[in-house]
């Protein structure tokens, strides 16, 4: 029931970040936990259902190699609480994994398309269309922000997502709609999240997405982008209160 994502301007490990930032968003009650970090051509994962201390326990999951990734804690809607029903999800050739904060509605459908033109599912969330949208679009020669664009013009419902691909590394594209998402800009690095509390420590300066619009972030900077690919001059919130 929480995402975050952090891309780090320099080359240190992410994952003590993306555990710390999704700890703090337990709050919002979770049956579990993942991450997915890029490194050396390949996204690693790490996730099972479980508390968080008990999956770290488990798995270790501060160890994980690169320097930007994404984070989930889930409250499961469609599927039991499970290790394949965990985000991150990825596609088939685990290109693109996403976590995903919502309910897509029509993921059904999606998915009986999807399964007719050869793609193979794992899980029996909601969630998993999307990495297998991104994939399709991607392989249609959109780039990962298309490719996610196209993909929110298919599915209905409640999210807030964000996705890495292996083939465009080190950016996150993310986007919403009535779940809420947050942008971080901090000194070390940029940020993604549900709810402020993940991430103030790292970052003060915040961007908040509206309905439809695209989050691009690398280790250069946020962009935002509308429906049409226009830059979108969003306002800076510099939060002064501690959590
Ligand atoms: N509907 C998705 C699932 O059941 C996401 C749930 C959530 O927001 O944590 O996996």
């Amino acid at each position: 029931c929480g995402i975050v994502g952090c891309i780090l301007k320099e080359d240190e490990d992410v994952a003590p970040i993306l555990f710390d930032c999704i700890s703090k968003l337990e709050y919002r009650g979770y049956d579990s936990i993942g991450l997915a970090t890029f490194s050396g051509d390949k996204i690693h994962i790490k996730k099972d259902k479980g508390k968080i201390e008990e999956v770290d326990k488990k798995l270790n999951l501060t160890d994980m190699p690169g320097n930007f990734g994404i984070a989930h804690v889930r409250w499961a809607t469609h599927g039991d609480p499970s290790k394949l029903n965990s985000h991150p999800h990825v596609d088939e050739d685990s290109t693109i994994a996403v976590v995903h904060n919502g309910i897509i509605e029509n993921y059904l459908e999606i998915k009986e398309k999807l399964i007719l033109e050869g793609h193979v599912f794992k899980s029996d969330t909601d969630t998993e269309v999307i990495p297998h949208l991104i994939q399709k679009f991607m392989a249609e020669k959109f780039d990962l922000e298309h490719a996610v664009r196209k993909t929110i013009d298919v599915i209905k419902g409640a999210y807030a997502i964000a996705a890495i691909s292996k083939n465009e590394p080190d950016k996150i594209v993310a986007t919403r709609k009535d779940s809420p998402l947050i942008v971080g800009i901090g000194q070390d690095g940029y940020y993604l999240a549900s709810d402020s509390p993940a991430i103030l420590k790292y970052a003060r300066d915040i961007i908040y997405p509206e309905k439809g619009e695209i989050v691009i972030i690398d280790k250069d900077g946020v962009v935002v982008h509308d429906e049409f690919d226009n830059v979108v001059n969003k306002e800076i919130d510099t939060i002064n209160w501690t959590p």
